[in-house]
């Protein structure tokens, strides 16, 4: 649905050009759960922007190619690039942002915030329709119908996310955008919010892209994964392949991080910190990090491969 080769979007900056998404290719398919994950920094929230074609400076792509695959009741598919998919906000692709707390507007009630986001881009410009047929998703999401006539610091951070999710699905969009959707929930919370989700995707039998650092809630949730690492895919896969039998060094430490039943060993982090994505070295960016480093990982950069049926991987051990 969603079709990324070589794609480069960097930020302008008095700094310099930081390469936050620095060559990345790959697929996003119908009806899949796919899971983009690793370090704050690393360029999971950028490639979301992307592919939500929110490109506007300082950031901006530089080169490769970003194409979308929009179904139309029957009819050819219609092929969207930057710039077009924009006009589809909504109803073909949703946003569900990073922090409830500060994307709703603190000073309008839910109800209002639906009817700005949704009237927009629906037939339907009566309010009262609107406020019918919100109310009945709602319901559907089994959310409390009286959420509509809260401001949002009335709700809890759970019944904001909430709303976010319903906000963002309400028009049964193709593709949902999910960026850090559970980040500073408790654990029951971001558990009731990724069921949502799932039910929702399932329901829907749509796409949902979600980007979490959190190694956890992807293994619970996501079909497939991506793993980024300072601007690059490192790793594409399944997730079952992903955690048990990881190929990448970068991901195997990841997922030796984790905590495990019944295993009480004090679990390492991995030392070192990424490279800037200022001034990227030369090579493997992971190189100055990575146990397993040879001479060729300093200058000659890994390209992502098929290492086996569906399961890719950028590193010189393969
Ligand atoms: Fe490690 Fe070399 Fe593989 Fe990079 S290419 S992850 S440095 S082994």
């Amino acid at each position: 649905m969603l079709k990324l080769r070589d794609l480069r979007a960097y930020y302008d900056t008095p700094k310099g050009t930081v390469k936050a998404v620095d060559g990345v290719t790959f697929d996003i398919r119908e009806n899949e759960i796919l899971g983009i994950a690793g370090e704050s920094g690393c360029g999971k929230s950028t490639l979301l922007k992307v592919l939500y074609d929110y490109v506007q400076p300082p950031l901006r792509i530089v080169s490769g190619e970003y194409q979308a695959e929009m179904s139309t009741n029957g009819n050819q598919p219609k092929i969207l690039g930057p710039g077009e998919v924009r006009k589809h906000w909504w109803d073909y692709i949703s946003y569900i942002p990073q922090g409830s707390m500060s994307v709703l507007n603190p000073v309008v009630r839910i109800e209002k915030q639906f009817f700005d986001a949704v009237g927009k881009n629906q037939d339907i410009q009566n309010k009262n329709v609107i406020r019918e047929r919100v109310a009945g998703y709602l319901k559907e999401l089994e959310l409390p119908v009286e959420v509509l006539k809260s401001y949002p610091h009335q709700l809890s951070g759970g019944m904001k996310q909430r709303v976010l999710v319903a906000l963002g699905t309400f028009l049964h969009p193709q593709i949902v955008l999910a960026d850090e959707p559970t980040t500073a929930l408790d654990v029951v919370v971001q558990k009731g919010i990724l069921m949502m989700l799932t039910e929702v995707q399932a329901r829907m039998k749509n796409t949902l892209v979600m980007v979490s650092h959190d190694m956890g809630v992807h293994y619970q949730i996501t079909n497939r994964m991506a793993i980024m690492y300072a601007g690059k895919l490192v790793e594409l896969g399944p997730t079952e392949a992903i955690f048990n039998k990881p190929l990448h060094p970068y991901t195997q430490l990841l997922i030796e991080a984790l905590p495990k039943v019944g295993d009480r060993r004090q679990r390492e982090g991995i030392s070192g910190r990424p490279p800037s994505l200022l001034n990227p070295p030369d090579g493997c960016r992971f190189a100055a990090r990575c146990p397993q480093v040879m001479d060729v990982c300093r200058t000659k950069e890994p390209q992502l491969v098929e290492i086996e049926p569906d399961h890719y991987v950028a590193c010189h051990l393969y």
